[in-house]
């Protein structure tokens, strides 16, 4: 199994090579060379973890280390289907350490980012992970890699622009994770990470990742969520998953084409038109995000849309594997009331895009997944007033919330960033 670049201008390799590089040297991202084909139906009342030891065979070569512990590290933290009513479930993706989805591909990449890199430089060195978020991806990164030997990680988050819960689950950490609050904006964070990929000091003697949400050791453990839900019911499910980056939602299609039973997949989306433009009208056209309350999914420009556009070339062949629903703000809302009171369920901003689109295909056959990528308690300032009671905390995040926190502050400089002690 090898894995070639959406841009075709990169050499084939590995996939511990594809996890070490993360971005293909001609600038796009790594995709299997040919999609690996399993036997789905042999796995039917396989554990979570068997599924995933089975999924990551088939997208491994035989050089590539062994990804059972790091599948097991993943799904210490079980997803959860759950009865909504006689035609859907909700499929819990919020039960790991920072109660997202994220987690998921954080915590594997967390075992399995260090054994690529030794697979890929033998000769060893510590692994420095220097990431910039806006809020969520941090939290679930620094979790992930949190004591693990012979890694430094560093989280650079603009100050004063996250939640105090999200700047909590940041600076929970201490030993080898150092949050770094910066004087300045989310890009600025970016770009400062991106000015420390080529400055010297950064570079040289150790190896730097980004280990961002592009890479393809992030997607993988995404697969088998899909792979296992779809096998739960006698019938193939379709999904509905709230889409930014587009990087959950390909792993749905990717769990479809290895030959999982599943049946449509819907991209539920928040106001921000890039993707449900080109479903109506076939034109697409990146552009700067809009703010929602949707916030993970603020998108302009999906990074994945690379991925889904090498396998679905064309508009017809995008439409006729996919369907776009979008949700304004007053929806969201909305939804978050009507789930509270007329299922008992209390929903995150970003699963009520999805539920909503649920409810827009109340026709439709089949039986349905609604995909919860949040736990709501992480947006409790938008979702508490809206259902009129205090929403109580997942036991994982609890645990974080309940720590000290501790960070450096920095300006938005090299020189800056340089100062920063490496964590002990
Ligand atoms: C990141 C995120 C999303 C969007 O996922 P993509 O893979 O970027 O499409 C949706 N919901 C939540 C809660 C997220 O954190």
């Amino acid at each position: 199994m090898k894995y070639v670049s959406t841009r075709g201008n990169s050499a084939a390799v590995t996939l511990a090579e594809a996890i070490v590089h993360g971005l293909a040297p001609d600038g796009g991202l790594y995709v299997p060379e040919t999609m690996p084909r399993l036997d789905a139906e042999a796995l039917r009342g396989a554990s979570q973890t068997e599924v995933g030891v089975a999924v990551l065979n088939a997208f491994r070569g035989p050089t590539d280390p062994d990804a059972s512990s790091a599948i097991e590290r993943a799904f210490r933290d079980e997803v959860r289907l759950a009865r909504l009513d006689d035609t859907t479930q909700l499929l819990e993706l919020y039960w790991g350490a920072s109660a997202a989805f994220k987690d998921y591909g954080a915590q594997f990449l967390g075992v399995y980012l260090p054994q690529c890199h030794r697979a890929v430089h033998p000769q060893g060195g510590r692994v420095t992970v220097m990431v910039a978020t806006s809020g969520d991806t941090g939290g679930a990164v620094a979790a992930a890699f949190w004591r693990k030997r012979d890694v430094d990680v560093f989280v650079l988050y603009p100050h004063g622009r996250v939640s105090p819960r999200q700047e909590h689950q940041l600076c929970a950490w201490g030993e080898n994770v150092q949050a770094i609050a910066v004087n300045g904006s989310f890009d600025e964070c970016q770009a400062l990470v991106k000015a420390a990929f080529s400055d010297p000091y950064w570079t040289e003697g150790r190896f730097l990742t980004s280990a961002n949400s592009i890479n393809i050791g992030r997607l993988l453990p995404q697969v088998v969520y899909y792979a296992w839900a779809s096998l739960q019911h006698a019938t193939p499910p379709s999904f509905i998953i709230p889409t930014g980056n587009l990087g959950n939602a390909l792993a749905c299609i990717w769990a479809r084409e290895l030959g999982f039973p599943i049946g449509e997949v819907v991209l539920a989306t928040n106001a921000n038109p890039t993707l449900q433009q080109y479903y109506d009208t076939g034109e697409y056209s990146g552009r700067a995000s809009i703010a929602t309350l949707a916030n993970a999914m603020d998108v302009g420009a999906p990074s994945n849309m690379e991925r889904v556009a090498h396998l679905y070339p064309t508009h017809a062949a995008f439409k006729s594997a996919l369907h776009v629903v979008s949700t304004d703000d007053d929806t969201i809302a909305a939804m978050i009331a009507i789930a509270a009171q007329t299922m008992g369920r209390v929903l995150d901003p970003h699963t009520a895009c999805a539920m909503h689109a649920r409810a827009s295909l109340h026709d439709a056959d089949g039986h349905w997944i609604v995909v919860a990528t949040a736990h709501p308690a992480k947006f409790e300032t938008i979702v508490e007033p809206l259902v009129g009671a205090e929403v109580p905390l997942p036991p994982a995040l609890a645990e974080t919330l309940n720590r000290a926190t501790a960070n450096v502050r920095i300006e938005p400089t090299l020189d800056a960033l340089r100062l920063v002690q490496p964590p002990s």
